[in-house]
């Protein structure tokens, strides 16, 4: 390969020029263009064929999550900064007036809004946890889904998104078979990047906790290897960005949402998420704007 130049801004750049995203006056919330689309449905199908016979079953939950969840997940203890909730305006006439000509005179218009049942989806698989509630098969579960996922982070870097699409796959079931199943994943997450011509590596990772205490619950997951990466260079060569993840969450939500296994333990749990816009960048940036000009092997394997 020859030497590519990393960097933010030529990243967005580009991207914008070649009409595959598409700008907004928010950091973060840019669109995506026709193209962009096509490569993201395409490598989306990609990982389809690759785990058809996992027999893994569809669910599909819309980018909110009830508030009960949300607030049960434990979501708010490690990421407050991260998290999004729903306000929306339930006052009367008068009160909808006030709203209206605040806004219009462009004051601020917060103490006109008040909290709703449902937040924006921090992770694409939480609300997979309450549905396998009782008691799993003894083979356990694994079910597979693409949603949006918000987090409060905007940012002028492309691949910093405020809303971006997690295609996940979840595992419960005994420990052994999780973790077994998580191992093999990576592996096999790692072969398919690579088999796309990705520059991808693979490396132990630490969720972004908030403050001090947070520091120490990002090493003790690191020690405990429960979180790996599969990383390419996209905006940086020193820092490449996780384009995938692999989770390991022990009994965390089995004991929150009461999963258990047939012998009456608690269940473990285990997701994969594919950060769908970030493979896309990734692909732009590896092989060029253009996916005409793509090579060969990788459009055989994205236009079957
Ligand atoms: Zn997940």
């Amino acid at each position: 390969m020859t030497d590519v130049e990393y960097s933010s801004e030529s990243l967005y750049d580009e991207l914008v020029r070649h009409k595959l995203i598409l700008p907004v006056s928010e950091p973060g919330a840019f669109g995506r263009g026709a193209v962009f689309e096509d490569v993201l449905e395409r490598f989306g199908d990609l990982v389809t064929r690759i785990s058809k016979n996992d027999g893994a079953e569809r669910m599909q939950f819309p980018p909110i999550l009830d508030r009960k969840t949300f607030e049960k997940s434990e979501f708010l203890d490690s990421f407050p900064h991260l998290a999004g909730t729903v306000f929306s305006f339930k006052g009367t006439e008068a009160e909808a007036k006030e709203l209206q000509a605040k806004v219009k005179a462009g004051e601020n218009w917060e103490d006109t809004q008040s909290m709703t049942g449902v937040a924006l989806a921090p992770a694409a698989c939480y609300p997979v946890y309450p549905a396998c509630a009782g008691t799993v098969p003894d083979e356990g579960r694994l079910v597979y889904m693409q949603n949006w996922v918000f987090r409060h982070e905007p940012s002028p870097e492309p691949t910093r998104m405020q809303s971006f699409r997690c295609r996940e796959f979840i595992r419960i079931g005994k420990p052994e078979a999780v973790f077994e199943w998580r191992n093999a994943w990576h592996k096999r997450g790692l072969e398919l990047l690579l088999s796309l011509g990705l520059p991808a590596t693979s490396d132990v990772a630490a969720d972004p906790f908030f403050g001090r205490g947070g520091r120490m619950l990002a090493a003790n997951q690191k020690d405990q290897k429960l979180k790996f990466e599969v990383l390419v260079p996209v905006i940086s060569k020193e820092n490449p960005t996780a384009v995938c993840s692999f989770n390991y969450h022990q009994d965390h939500f089995g004991k929150i949402f009461g999963i258990y296994t047939p012998d009456g333990e608690l269940a473990h749990t285990a997701c994969l998420g594919f950060g769908m816009e970030r493979v896309v960048m990734a692909l732009f940036k590896t092989h060029g704007f253009v996916p005409a000009e793509w090579p060969k092997y990788v459009r055989d394997l994205l236009w079957p």
